[in-house]
């Protein structure tokens, strides 16, 4: 099959893909971008989103990426259905395969393949998932002004949901799996000391409960059970936020970009640019700290403007 060669490639269809495709299009660079299984990305499971700038009034993730989409469409940049299953970055220009058999290259790559967190797994997890069952307490704490809140986990990320947490919730429990935090010795400090925050050890997520009948699900409790003595508790509550960790979304570029210890592909320093010339990374496939959207954004802007320059200095 035929290559399909193009200046400017982009993969992953978020906050940070979708800027950097409005941007190179609007350059005239005739990005095209090839998204997977989740077009509009992470956002896509959120439901409220109160804190993108642009919207006094609450709109919901998914209304978002759609307009974002359509932007992106608007200015010229093709979209593709399809998902990546192999690179080859130490040829130039840079190869790509798809699922369908396609194969596509290009002159510079943008990376916006994003990351996602890691979940329990259990049903009731599912079925709550943005009816009070949130993995971003940035995103969505602020739903839980005067309510009650868990948050799963004992790393850095729980604790501070946790501690954010507090800022709305009236109480905020953490429950951990084992009897000491992950999370390092300065935030446990503040989080044991404050007064709205109780810490419950050696336990996990029996099940989260609530009433998945009618027009709005609403999580109404949690079911833990205790791994030292197996006993069950029940906890009225009415928000659960998962923090048990992130997974960039890295696994094809495997021994071809450089990662840092978790995955994430490592950029320099106030640049998208990474170990290879002409691959950009934008968003959090290259965040471990900030995981909004409109920081995502910001990057994937960035990465277009770096594609611009690069692309006129071949
Ligand atoms: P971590 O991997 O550090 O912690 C994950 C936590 O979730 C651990 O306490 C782990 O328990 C628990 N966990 C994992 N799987 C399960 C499960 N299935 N059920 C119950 N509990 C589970 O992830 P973080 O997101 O907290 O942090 C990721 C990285 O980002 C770290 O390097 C962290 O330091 C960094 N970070 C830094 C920040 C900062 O500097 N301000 C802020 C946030 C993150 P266990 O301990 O038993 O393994």
């Amino acid at each position: 099959m035929p290559n399909k060669h193009n200046k400017v490639l982009i993969l992953g269809s978020g906050a940070a893909g979708l800027t950097a495709a409005i941007y190179s299009a609007r350059a005239n660079l005739d990005p095209i971008l090839i998204h997977g299984m989740q077009p509009g990305g992470q956002m896509t499971i959120t439901t409220d989103v109160e804190n993108y700038p642009g919207f006094p009034d609450v709109i919901q993730g998914p209304w978002l990426m759609e307009q974002m989409q359509s932007q992106a469409e608007n200015v010229g940049t093709k979209m593709i259905a399809d998902t990546v299953v192999s690179v080859k970055l130490n040829i130039r220009p840079f190869e790509l395969v798809c699922d369908s058999g396609e194969t596509y290259t290009t002159d510079a790559l943008i990376i916006s393949t994003g990351a996602q967190a890691k979940w329990l797994g259990i049903d009731s997890e599912k079925k709550y998932q943005g009816f009070g069952v949130s993995a971003c307490a940035t995103c969505d704490g602020f739903f839980y002004r005067g309510k009650e809140v868990a948050v799963i986990g004992g790393g850095n990320t729980a604790v501070e949901e946790a501690l954010y947490l507090t800022n709305h919730a009236t109480k905020v429990k953490l429950i951990h799996r084992r009897d000491t935090l992950r999370a390092e010795k300065l935030l446990q400090e503040r989080l044991f000391s404050h007064p709205k925050i109780e810490v419950i050890w050696n336990t996990v997520v029996d099940e989260i409960i609530g009433n998945a009948e009618g027009p709005m699900p609403e999580v109404m409790g949690i079911s833990l059970k205790n791994i030292k003595n197996n006993e069950i508790t029940q906890h009225n509550l009415q928000g659960v936020f998962i923090a048990i960790g992130h997974t960039p979304n890295t696994e094809i570029f495997e021994n071809q970009l450089d990662k840092d210890a978790e995955g994430y592909i490592v950029t320099k320093p106030d640049s998208t640019a990474t170990s290879v010339m002409g691959v950009f990374a934008a968003g959090d496939v290259q965040d471990n700290v900030y995981r909004q959207a409109i920081t995502a954004a910001g990057t994937g802007c960035m990465a277009a403007l770096e594609v611009e320059k690069f692309i006129a200095e071949q």
